[in-house]
């Protein structure tokens, strides 16, 4: 039953605030709402920590769907330290050059070699890849920890803990805990239950992608065309396979490689048709950063706190950078509890500024890609970019350095 010191937040679903009794006497130091890629990495820092941790999943597998590609240095600092990365370089493949092209003339190149070793590169795995890593690392912490088939549908703030109802097999079931996080993507329901506002805006931007048999002889590099018709990325994946992204002119609801294919021969003259392809979907972007990442015992992390445009590849890598964070802070908050408001408060801040930043950046990389009748002053930065020292620069840029002070 709801105690005088609760605070019910409306269910988002049909179940009643009544699921509470059916509340078990499980009491975990934290819940993690999403085991996507941000919810698996901070279960498996907390539990690392020797917290005690619930992830409740709702989908009953990893989506095969192969959304992120790119793991940056970064990251794979974040992976080293936890003792992980060795998985992720077994399975992925090094980008160390990314080959720029002016409509499809070659321009120049921005190699990774120069940046800080030993991760001079950017490592392609495709999600479900990274997400099955991180998911088997969880359960080798800890077997009780993920639960999946398990959607939570309402919280109920008490004083010092939170009840989380969730749905599984048709029954309601209840887990308490310290702290709950939201990883539970762009329409996260911890979110919306914890009022956080979500204000953003959506792009203009459109595009169509594909992953293919490789039949470029660009081997590892990653290559990028400024076309005047619109942005063409590729990028190398495992397994000889290799991404097309191409800028549409408006949304493709229902993608078909046979336009993917004309895009790509008509802007490059790259013929794509007799490879195979094994994924093919549309995108469009926006950009949200949630007004506070922390509340009332509520925290946030991943796309439920942030969204960038997926041109960059880096709203992943800035899931795990905000879950690192927050993990430290989470850390903070129980060996001091009297300044927890304050340690969740400073990591709001200072992840929500790295966030800016990155989302600043990605609006770089839409610009330089998007279509133009006379690309003279685009074309020039683009040269300046990849023919002159700039080119650390933006090595740098682009591996994500530089966020954390
Ligand atoms: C086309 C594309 C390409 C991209 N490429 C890159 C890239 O190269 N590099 C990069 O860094 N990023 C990239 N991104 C972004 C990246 O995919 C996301 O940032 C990342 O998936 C966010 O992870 P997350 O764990 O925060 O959220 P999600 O991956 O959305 O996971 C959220 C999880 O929460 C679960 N969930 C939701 N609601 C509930 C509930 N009520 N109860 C229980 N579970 C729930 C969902 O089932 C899901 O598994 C790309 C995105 C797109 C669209």
């Amino acid at each position: 039953m709801v105690g005088a010191e609760e605070v019910s937040v409306p269910a988002a679903g049909n179940v009643q605030a009544g699921g509470v009794m059916n509340a078990s006497n499980q009491h975990t130091d934290f819940t993690i709402v999403g085991g996507g890629p941000v919810g698996l990495y901070l279960a498996g820092i907390l539990l690392q920590k020797n917290f005690s941790v619930t992830v409740l999943e709702q989908k009953k597998s990893i989506d095969k769907h192969s959304k992120s590609l790119g793991i940056h240095p970064v990251s794979l600092e974040l992976f080293d330290e936890a003792g992980i990365v060795t998985s992720f370089l077994e399975n992925g493949l090094k980008i160390r050059e990314g080959i720029a092209f002016l409509d499809d003339k070659k321009t120049g190149s921005v190699t990774f070699e120069n940046c800080p070793k030993p991760y001079n590169y950017i490592l392609a795995l495709p999600q479900h890849q990274t997400e099955a890593i991180l998911e088997k690392w969880v359960n080798n912490l800890s077997p009780e920890t993920l639960i999946r088939r398990a959607t939570v549908r309402d919280i109920h703030q008490k004083e010092d803990r939170i009840l989380i109802d969730y749905e599984k097999s048709e029954n309601v079931e209840a887990v308490s805990s310290s702290y709950m996080i939201g990883c539970d993507g762009k329409n996260s329901f911890v979110r919306k239950a914890a009022d956080i506002k979500f204000p953003g805006k959506t792009y203009p931007d459109t595009y169509i992608m594909g992953d293919y048999s490789d039949n470029t002889d660009f081997g590892t590099r990653a290559a990028v065309y400024l076309h005047r018709a619109g942005l063409i990325e590729s990028f190398p994946l495992p397994s000889s396979m290799r991404r097309w992204v191409v800028k549409t002119d408006r949304y493709i609801e229902h993608p078909d490689r046979e336009l993917l294919d004309q895009l790509v021969f008509d802007r490059i003259g790259h013929t794509l048709g007799e490879e195979a392809n094994v994924m093919l979907s549309s995108f469009g972007v926006q950009h949200h950063l949630a007004e506070s990442f922390y509340s009332n015992r509520i925290a946030l992390a991943g796309d439920s706190a942030h969204i960038v445009s997926p041109i960059g590849g880096q709203g992943m890598n800035l899931g795990w950078l905000t879950a690192y964070q927050l993990a430290e802070a989470l850390e903070k908050c129980l060996v001091q509890p009297g300044k927890s408001e304050q340690h969740l408060q400073g990591f709001s801040r200072q992840s929500r500024k790295i966030a800016k930043t990155v989302a600043r950046r990605a609006e770089v990389n839409m610009w330089l890609g998007r279509r133009r009748r006379f690309p003279i002053f685009r074309n020039s930065i683009a040269n300046l970019i990849v023919n002159t020292p700039l080119q650390n620069k933006m090595a740098k840029l682009f591996t994500m350095r530089g966020l954390v002070d």
